[in-house]
C-alpha cells in the first residue's frame, strides 16, 4: 500500500501530517511512503530527514500516483488526488460541518474521506484524537501569546523596590485546551480561575489549583453527550452573563476556549463586559476560527477595545508547527496502525471507529453524524 503526503496548501498551515518518526513506522508495516518535496519545511523537517526514514520525496503528481492512502493535516482539494487509486482513503481534517462543499467534492471523486474531527471520544481512540492533541497545544500557546502581549508580569515578585502583584487569569471553557491553559498559567505564577457549563470540570479545575467559578444551577451535570457541551438555555445564558460581568472586571488575562460541536462558538463576552476590564488587560479567544467567544475578536489581528487587547489566531496549533506535527502525525499513525491488516497490507477499519470517522465512500456521503446535522 502506498501512503502519500502532500505539502499543505491552506493559507497559514505550517503543520505536516507525517514525520520521519511515523514514516519509519509505516515503512515497518510494509507501506511505501511518499512525500512531496518541501512538505515538512515549515515544521522544520527537511526532505533529507524523510529520505533517511525510507520515504520517497517527489513532486505532487509523483507522490500521489497510485496511492491507496493520503494523509493530510487539512484535507487536500480532491482535484490534486486524481492520480491516486479511485477508492483511496484520505485521513485529515475536513471541517465537515462547515465545509459541506469539500465533503461533496470527495463523494463525487469517489474517495473514502476519513474525518479526524469525528474520532469518537472513547478510551481506545484517545491516542488517535487530533482534536485533543492540537487543543492541548492551543491552550498552552494561548497563554504564552497573551503573556507576551500583556505589559506586566505573571508571577508575584517581591523585590527591594516593592511588590509586583500576580496576574489574574480567567479561563472560560475547561475542555482539553482550557485545562492546559490553566496548567500553563499556574506554572507562570498567575492566580487562576476557570468556568465551564459541565459540572464535571469543577473537580478538574480545583485539582490544578485554580478557583472554580460556576453558575449556581442549570449547567450540564457530568460530562454531557460524548463529553461535549450543548447550546444552553436562555436562563442559563443570562445567569452566566451576570457571573462573568462580576468576575471579569477583576481579571488581567482572559482565555476563552468554549466550543459546541457543529454549532458556532457560544458568545461569552460582550463589548460592554470588556469595557469593565482594566486597561492593559488581554483577552485571547481560542474559539476565533469557530466564530469566537468574544465580541470584536478577529482572527490573526490584535484589536484594542476600551484599552483591552483582544487576540486570537486563525490556526493556533500552526504556531507550534514541529510539536503540533509530531502529535498529529502520531495520532494518524496510531489510527491506521491499530487497524492494519498484515495480509491485506492496508488498514481494515472496524464499525465503531470506521463508521464514526467515514464521511464519504463509493461516491456517497455516508456519515450518520453529518446527515443528522
Ligand atoms: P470543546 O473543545 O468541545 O469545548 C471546550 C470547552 O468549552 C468544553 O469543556 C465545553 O464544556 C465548554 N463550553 C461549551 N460551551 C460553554 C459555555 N457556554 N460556557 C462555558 N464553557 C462552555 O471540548 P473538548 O476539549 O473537545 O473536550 C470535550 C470533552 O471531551 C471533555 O469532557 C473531555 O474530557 C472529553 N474528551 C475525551 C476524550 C477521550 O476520551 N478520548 C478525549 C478528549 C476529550
Amino acid at each position: 500500500m502506498k501512503i502519500a503526503v502532500l505539502k499543505e496548501r491552506a493559507e497559514g498551515e505550517t503543520r505536516v501530517a507525517l514525520t520521519p518518526e511515523t514514516a519509519k513506522k509505516f515503512v515497518a508495516l510494509g507501506a511505501d511512503v511518499a512525500v512531496e518535496a518541501g512538505a515538512g519545511e515549515t515544521a522544520s523537517i527537511t526532505d533529507a530527514a524523510y529520505t533517511d526514514a525510507g520515504v520517497t520525496v517527489g513532486t505532487a503528481d509523483q507522490v500521489v500516483k497510485d496511492a491507496g492512502i493520503v494523509l493530510g493535516v487539512q484535507a487536500p482539494d480532491p482535484a490534486l488526488l486524481t492520480g491516486a487509486k479511485p477508492d483511496a482513503k484520505v485521513a485529515a481534517l475536513f471541517d465537515p460541518f462547515r465545509d459541506g462543499a469539500r465533503v461533496d467534492a470527495y463523494a463525487t471523486a469517489g474517495f473514502e474521506a476519513l474525518s479526524m474531527e469525528f474520532m469518537p471520544r472513547i478510551t481506545r481512540a484517545q491516542s488517535m484524537d487530533v482534536l485533543s492533541s492540537q487543543s492541548n497545544l492551543s491552550g498552552y500557546k494561548a497563554v504564552m501569546a497573551a503573556a507576551n502581549q500583556y505589559g506586566r508580569a505573571f508571577p508575584m515578585m517581591m523585590t527591594a523596590a516593592g511588590t509586583v502583584q500576580a496576574a489574574r487569569v480567567f479561563v472560560m471553557g475547561v475542555g482539553v485546551a482550557g485545562l492546559q491553559a490553566i496548567a500553563t498559567a499556574k506554572r507562570l505564577g498567575a492566580q487562576v480561575s476557570a468556568t465551564d457549563v459541565r459540572s464535571a470540570t469543577r473537580e478538574q479545575i480545583e485539582s490544578l489549583g485554580a478557583k472554580a467559578i460556576f453558575v449556581a444551577e442549570g449547567g450540564i451535570e457530568g460530562e454531557g453527550s460524548g463529553g461535549y457541551a450543548s447550546e444552553m438555555s436562555d436562563e442559563y445564558k443570562a445567569a452566566q452573563a451576570k457571573l462573568v460581568s462580576e468576575h471579569i472586571a477583576k481579571q488581567d488575562i482572559v482565555i476563552t476556549t468554549a466550543l459546541i460541536p457543529g454549532r458556532p462558538a457560544p458568545r461569552l463576552i460582550s463589548d460592554d463586559q470588556i469595557a469593565t476590564m482594566k486597561p492593559g488587560s488581554v483577552i485571547y479567544d481560542i474559539a476565533v476560527p469557530q466564530g469566537g467567544n468574544v465580541e470584536g475578536a478577529v482572527a490573526d489581528q490584535i484589536v484594542t477595545r476600551h484599552g483591552v487587547t483582544i487576540m486570537g489566531y486563525a490556526n493556533t496549533p500552526a504556531h507550534l508547527a514541529p510539536d503540533a506535527s509530531a502529535l498529529f502525525a502520531r495520532n494518524l499513525y496510531n489510527f491506521l496502525s491499530a487497524f492494519w491488516d498484515g495480509e491485506a497490507g492496508e488498514p481494515i477499519l472496524d464499525e465503531e471507529i470506521g463508521d464514526a470517522v467515514r464521511l464519504t465512500k463509493g461516491g456517497q456521503v455516508v456519515s450518520a453524524r453529518l446527515k443528522e446535522g
